[in-house]
């Protein structure tokens, strides 16, 4: 990681400050001053500060029970931010991997590390996120077929060029399917039914990954070792 991030990461200090103190020469790496905030460190180096050596705070990965009415920023806008359950330290220091609408439940995952994150975000990497879809009209069992390959061929979109990547849906009642994406689009799935002549009622993400919400709404838990590297 860059130097004036690991001196954040393990320090108090904000990052201007962190850059100025490189930049004035209070920070040696492996013995040697080093002035380019920009330099890569790694967590072996040695890496100290005025004297005192530093150590990475580890970075931290969450699982959160999203509540309806809830934004997924840390700006409280018209709803009370999702933050607002998180009752830790530093909590503006996180940000979250995958964003729902204000309406929409479920399954996010906080952080503050950016690369984790991007792994799961990022559509190339092919990591599927599991909606469970409440919908305003009835699916009746003739049109399933076409519709399941429709959402498996892509569909295309109001105002986008390039159709929705495959996606698997699953219907499990007449108004209630399963539907598993691997982008992250503007309001992707309740654009997806618009798109199908149908309409989103309710819509909860259950699963991202392999890492499925086990957790009571409102409520949160730091992921295992294991659910972590699942995205590294
Ligand atoms: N798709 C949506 O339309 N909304 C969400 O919150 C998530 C996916």
């Amino acid at each position: 990681m860059r130097l004036d991030k690991f001196v954040c990461k393990s320090t108090e200090l904000t990052k201007d400050e962190a850059i100025q103190h490189i930049q004035s020469g209070a920070v040696c790496v492996n013995d040697r001053v080093v002035t380019e905030a920009a330099t890569q460190v790694h967590e072996n180096n040695r890496i100290v500060l005025q004297g005192v050596k530093l150590k990475a705070r580890d970075f931290r990965y969450i699982l959160m029970h999203k509540p309806a009415g809830t934004i997924c920023s840390n700006i409280d806008e018209a709803y009370p931010s999702l933050f607002n359950c998180l009752d830790i330290d530093n909590a503006s220091e996180l940000h979250i991997a995958g964003r729902l609408d204000a309406d929409t439940t479920g399954l996010v995952l906080i952080t503050d590390d950016g690369r984790w994150s991007f792994n799961i975000t990022r559509p190339a990497n092919g990591c599927c996120k599991v909606y469970r879809v409440h919908l305003a009209k009835e699916i009746s069992a003739d049109v399933v077929p076409t519709l399941v390959s429709t959402f498996e061929r892509g569909i295309d979109l109001q105002g986008e060029q390039q159709p929705t990547l495959p996606a698997r849906l699953d219907i499990i009642a007449p108004k209630e399917a399963l539907l598993t994406i691997t982008e992250g689009r503007y309001h992707q799935v309740k654009r997806m039914f618009a798109a199908v002549g149908n309409r989103v009622h309710s819509l909860h993400r259950e699963q991202i990954g392999r890492i499925r919400l086990d957790v009571e709404v409102g409520q949160w838990r730091y992921l295992t070792h294991d659910e972590v590297q699942s995205f590294s």
